[in-house]
């Protein structure tokens, strides 16, 4: 069988897609369409067929409707055929409680992802905008929703509570929800099958490290911790979110005159590495580093050491470790960073191996042979997983919808 998906992430201003045949993990085509409906400027599309030819352009795209119509024509005009796609796969950051797989997108489906723009205002309104385009679009084709928080939601209780009152709680829907599932999802079950062991017995934890920061501690593919909480600022120092904080912060910005918009603001976009240097980009960072700037030591310290105390609770929370995998733009690049959060987990018996981490191909163990815990570099594959696993959500419904013989 030779499957297309279709792969969506519609951002507040882009549209990111990729074409894949699941079963062979073959991407056939990428693209994707920017400033979408930024005023002033007409948007930006790059569409790229297999690994080869590159078509760019400046269209207008007012709103998503607009740039779903340019990725057809392009689809159209330069190619491949979208004929015979099998479904679209769309990312949804927020399911909330109420989505622990792909689900197939109905109006209730949408009506539900609606409810869940409380918990994630900046991600579902541009996901339900990216969806419905698509819809109209594509309307004999069925549409997948895809959710980040998904693979999250085998937390037990004690990982996803927070100690706050009841009310917050329930009426509130206030717990630790978790992102970048089907990252967490993909990377944890590709280490487990490159440890050798089945996936059913693995304890492992990854490290997903992009401008956008989490780790994950699963145990038998089962997700039992994340950092990332209600929303996406917890947890380790990313490009612009600071990650852990004193609760009382708020409080006390507030009563010294910083509104509780500035504080969100501020949280979201110039914190973590920013904050700390100037710049979200941890290349540049690198630079700073390099020429011997202060700010830069402090900040790549303290992202590793925050990165090596979560992977010292994970592994208590797992009771046993067999592996650790860094993705992501930072984690599968920065060999300087994997080797600062190593260096502070020799209680854990991990040896790094500096050839290994220095080169070698995008999959690969970074330790030694004798270290206690192997740690690997494992590319992300987001766009695979969606894939996958939207095809396997209508796999799983048409045959639950098969006569009994
Ligand atoms: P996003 O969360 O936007 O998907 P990515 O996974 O693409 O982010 O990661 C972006 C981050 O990866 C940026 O901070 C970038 O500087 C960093 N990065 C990319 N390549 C390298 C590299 N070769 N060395 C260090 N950092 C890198």
């Amino acid at each position: 069988m030779n499957d297309l998906v279709l792969v969506l992430n519609a951002g507040s201003s882009s549209l990111k897609y990729q074409l894949l045949q699941p079963d062979s993990s073959l991407m056939l085509a990428s693209g994707l369409v920017e400033r979408i409906g930024e005023p002033g400027t007409r948007a930006r599309t790059r569409h790229t067929v297999g690994g080869g030819s590159t078509t760019e352009g400046e269209v207008d795209a007012p709103d998503h409707t607009g740039a779903m119509a340019l990725v057809l024509d392009l689809f159209a005009t330069v190619g491949p055929s979208l004929d015979g796609v099998t479904a679209v796969g769309h990312r949804v950051v927020h399911g909330g409680d109420r989505f622990r797989a792909p689900t197939l997108v109905t109006s209730e489906v949408l009506a539900a992802i609606e409810d869940l723009v409380p918990l994630a205002p900046l991600h579902n309104p541009a996901n339900l905008a990216g969806i419905r385009a698509a819809q109209a679009a594509l309307p004999d084709v069925p549409h997948v929703a895809v959710f980040d928080t998904a693979f999250h939601q085998t937390l037990p209780p004690h990982a996803y509570t927070y100690a706050v009152p009841r009310a917050w709680r329930e009426e509130h829907r206030v717990r630790r929800y978790g992102f970048h599932g089907t990252s967490h999802a993909y990377v944890s079950r590709r280490l487990a099958e490159l440890l050798g062991g089945p996936v059913a017995d693995s304890h492992v934890i990854v490290l997903h490290l992009g401008n956008g920061a989490s780790a994950a501690a699963v145990a038998g593919g089962r997700c039992i911790d994340t950092s990332m909480g209600l929303s996406p600022l917890e947890g380790l120092v990313m490009g612009t979110r600071p990650g852990d904080l004193d609760p009382a912060l708020p409080g006390y910005l507030a009563a010294h005159g910083i509104p509780l918009a500035d504080y969100d603001r501020a949280l979201n976009t110039a914190s973590g590495l920013l904050g700390l240097t100037g710049t979200n980009d941890f290349r540049e960072v690198m630079s700073l580093l390099d020429a011997g700037n202060p700010d830069a030591r402090l900040a790549v310290d303290l992202v590793a050491y925050r990165l090596a105390k979560y992977v010292g609770a994970y592994a208590v929370a797992l009771g046993s470790l067999h592996g650790i995998a860094f993705t992501a733009g930072i984690g599968e690049h920065s060999a300087p960073l994997r080797a600062a959060v190593l260096a502070r987990l020799g209680l854990l018996g991990i040896r790094l191996d500096p050839r290994r981490n220095a080169e070698g191909p995008p999959e690969r163990p970074i330790t030694t042979q004798d270290s206690a815990v192997p740690v690997w570099v494992v590319p992300t594959a987001e766009e695979l997983e969606i894939a996958q696993q939207a095809l396997a959500a209508l796999q799983a419904l048409s045959a639950s919808e098969m006569p009994r013989l």
